[in-house]
């Protein structure tokens, strides 16, 4: 029963099921150990979107990260977040109409984290040393692995070795990190499969210390929770054996690990996702839709379920200040921030009057924000009280359809003029994104060919955090057309419903969480019938703006609907509930 000796326990496990048997005669059927302060709600995410923090993210899986921390913050849950702090980011330019990544040095001395130690990981047969810091706040923390050669997020091709070296650094690294802090993970959510080394961190030392291995097994699946994000399994990038030699093999410890990782292999390649699965017997969704339709088999071919937990904002940092008051002044929400009971009948003190006074003072923080953001051709915009916009905010890629409005250029015009209105787009391009670099350039001359669109359309680079709220403040109208099952849950629409604006969508993500006349739903048989309706909802908004009754009545179906669903709190108990049943 001893590795060291080569004499290991190992028995392959030819499914699941095999381990649920095992697990039926251990009779052990709850996690043992509540959460506390020793014990923490860890969260693994390569990805955290925390400027606040000092750290930049690529999208809505960093965003969740950061809200699920702070939402853990004022609900008083020990909770300790573990990512890679890159020390370099990206800033995204506009230069002779070419886009243009400016990449920045970051220090997080500059952002309160402070250096624990160092601790060590196995890669190419050297030694690498990498700094855990931490910054510690009430009863949360984020405990960074970082390197002065870290890199970037995301950077190089997914599957390459740097990609594998940066979550192998993650996951090992991290959990010595955990150790070396005297912490033992209560719970590991593991935020997608770039996280998987640190259950297989976990699985590894328990064997080490002895524990039987399909114990281990059991222990490691029963306290791990996979949050899958993507729909397809078929798009993920493998790795090969050859690079886990390198990579991973090192790092374990225990040969019946190893043996066991081995046999995921298929034709010398791997999906981190099949061994995810494996290693977490709890597994959620980001939304009710993405829950029932993500398409992922576990390695005896059965497909996997999903529990539906829709993602929610920490409303906190999303939503404005005066807004949040009144929802607490009104009890329409908790001292959580969770909906009260009889919520909707509060939202009646939402008059007309008031969502006008608040929109205008949305507009004056978007305005003071956009101080910082020129547009594509390097002028700052400001806007009046009175102005209509319409705003499109989200990262450039092609499933969210940011070209679909251009499709008809005249009839955007049309709209557009008739009330004076503008159309802001906010999104980045993933670096080396030819595709998307290709569809923003034709946009940006259909722009500036029409002399109406010139100086009613804008783009606006440099998509972050600031600007994300800026315009879920102060614009009318947000525009969110992913091709409907290819968005998982999508959390920009949260901040926009949250603040006020017309939610004009197609039925995907978490906005099927709620009904298709509960916000100006987009949807058609195919393309063309979805843009005419995407046409109409846009003059739709613009009259209902004009009409008390109109406005008061959607904004409050839409926060009736939607808000149990956008609150963070809701999606907190929801993983509670889930990880620590009655
Ligand atoms: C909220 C937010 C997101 C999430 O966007 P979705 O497209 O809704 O997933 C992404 N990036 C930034 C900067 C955000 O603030």
């Amino acid at each position: 029963m001893n590795d060291e000796d080569g004499q290991y326990f190992y028995h392959p496990l030819e499914n699941i099921e095999d381990v649920e048997i095992f697990y039926e005669a251990t009779e052990r059927k709850h996690l043992t150990k509540a959460i506390s302060d020793e014990r923490p709600y860890t969260y693994w995410t390569i990805e955290l979107y925390d400027q606040e923090n000092g750290i930049r993210g690529g999208g809505g899986l960093g965003v969740l990260a950061a809200d699920t921390r702070r939402v853990a913050e004022e609900m008083e849950i020990p909770f300790v977040l573990i990512t890679p702090f890159y020390p370099s980011e990206t800033r995204q330019l506009i230069k002779d109409g070419k886009v243009e990544d400016e990449h920045k040095k970051v220090d997080y001395h500059d952002f309160g984290f402070r250096l624990i130690d160092r601790v060590n990981i196995k890669c190419c047969g050297n030694l690498c040393a990498l700094e855990v810091i931490e910054k510690r706040f009430k009863n949360t923390r984020i405990v960074a692995i970082t390197e002065p050669n870290f890199g970037e997020l995301y950077s190089g091709m997914s599957g390459s070795d740097h990609r594998l070296y940066q979550e192998v650094a993650l996951g090992f690294g991290g959990y010595s990190a955990l150790k070396l802090l005297g912490l033992k993970p209560a719970i590991m959510q593991l935020n997608e499969v770039a996280t998987f080394f640190a259950a297989l961190a976990r699985l590894d030392e328990l064997v080490r210390n002895g524990m039987d291995f399909y114990e281990a097994v059991v222990y490691t699946r029963k306290h791990t929770l996979y949050t899958n994000h993507t729909l397809v399994q078929a798009a993920e990038a493998e790795f090969s054996y050859e690079q886990f030699e390198r990579f991973v093999f090192p790092n374990l410890k225990s040969l019946a690990v190893k043996k066991w990782l081995e046999d995921k292999f298929t034709n010398g390649h791997i999906k981190l996702s099949s061994v995810t699965i494996e290693i977490a017997e709890l597994r959620s969704g980001v939304s009710k839709l993405h829950a029932r339709v993500a398409n992922y088999k576990d390695v005896a071919g059965n497909k996997v379920k999903f529990k539906a937990i829709t993602n929610g904002i920490d409303m906190r940092k999303w939503v404005m200040p005066e807004i949040l008051d009144f929802y607490h002044r009104e009890q329409i929400i908790d001292q959580y921030d969770a909906p009260t009971a009889n919520f909707e009948i509060k939202l009646d003190l939402l008059t007309a009057n008031r969502i006008r006074g608040f929109k205008v003072n949305g507009r004056r923080v978007l305005n003071e924000i956009l101080t910082n953001y020129p547009d594509q051709n390097g002028k700052i915009l400001e806007f009046n009280d009175d102005d209509f916009i319409f705003d499109f905010k989200r990262r450039f890629v092609d499933y969210k359809r940011p070209d679909l409005v251009f499709r008809d250029p005249v009839r955007l015009r049309n709209i557009l003029e008739k009330r004076g209105a503008y159309y802001i787009i906010a999104g980045r391009v993933h670096a080396g994104d030819e595709t998307m670099s290709k569809k923003l350039y034709k946009i940006l001359e259909i722009v500036e060919k029409d002399d109406y669109l010139r100086e009613h359309v804008h783009y606006l680079p440099n998509y972050d955090e600031k600007l994300a709220y800026g315009l879920s403040c102060g614009a009318n109208a947000a525009i969110n057309v992913p091709i409907v099952g290819l968005e998982a849950c999508g959390t920009s629409w949260m901040k926009d419903v949250a603040n006020l604006s017309f939610l004009i969508s197609t039925h995907d993500g978490g906005v099927a969480d709620g009904s298709i006349n509960s916000y100006l739903n987009v949807s058609g048989a195919n393309e063309e019938e979805e843009l005419n309706m995407l046409y109409q909802r846009m003059e739709e908004a613009i009259l209902a703006d004009e009409s008390n009754f109109d406005l008061e009545a959607i904004i409050k179906q839409q926060l009736t609907t939607f808000l149990p669903v956008v609150s963070g709190a809701r999606m907190m108990k929801d993983y509670l509930d889930y990880l620590f049943p009655k």
